[in-house]
């Protein structure tokens, strides 16, 4: 026997092996409904379903298909926590992909922010040896202005109009 609900009302149905595979009208809600293979039912219906009792199930007092009903039972739950498992690992692998992700970018902004910084020094070096040329320059005028005495100035003169022949 296979026993299903229907997957318009939830009726319970049942219905022998034979018409497995085959659409029926349910008598709940008229609506058609395809007959499940054997095994369907549990692997179709929610984990909590599952869990019930096999006798549940396959009502009747025979330990040999109550077993059964128990073995085909841990057989689907032992595949479910597999692929519970392997949802599990797959979220991980993820996890630690984006982790591996995290910290490259984490990494590349540490060195983005340490060749800035670095840049930043080399300016304010250049910046502050500019400064220093510039005052450097700024005395040697003084000094130059305060050594050349009036007559030196006047010979100066002189010779940039043309006006002395020899120094
Ligand atoms: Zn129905």
């Amino acid at each position: 026997m296979v026993t299903f609900r229907c997957g318009h009302c939830a009726q319970r149905l049942t219905a022998i092996d034979e018409k497995s595979g085959t659409v029926l009208t349910c008598p709940s809600c008229d609506e058609p409904v395809r007959i499940p293979s054997a095994f369907t039912p549990e692997q179709t219906e929610p984990l909590a379903l599952i869990a019930r009792p096999a006798v549940e199930f396959l009502p009747g007092s025979d330990p040999w298909l109550a077993e059964l009903a128990q073995r085909l039972r841990s057989r689907l739950v032992d595949g479910l926590l597999t692929q519970r498992r392997q949802l599990i690992q797959t979220q991980d692998t993820g996890t630690i992909q984006l982790t591996e992700f995290e910290q490259r970018i984490a990494q590349l902004q540490k060195l983005h922010r340490e060749r800035i910084q670095e840049l930043k020094l080399r300016l304010d070096a250049r910046e502050s040896e500019i400064r220093r040329l510039r005052r450097q320059k700024a005395a040697l005028l003084v000094e130059l202005e305060s050594r050349s005495s009036p007559e030196t100035r006047l010979t100066a003169e002189l010779r940039d109009a043309g006006l002395l022949l020899r120094a």
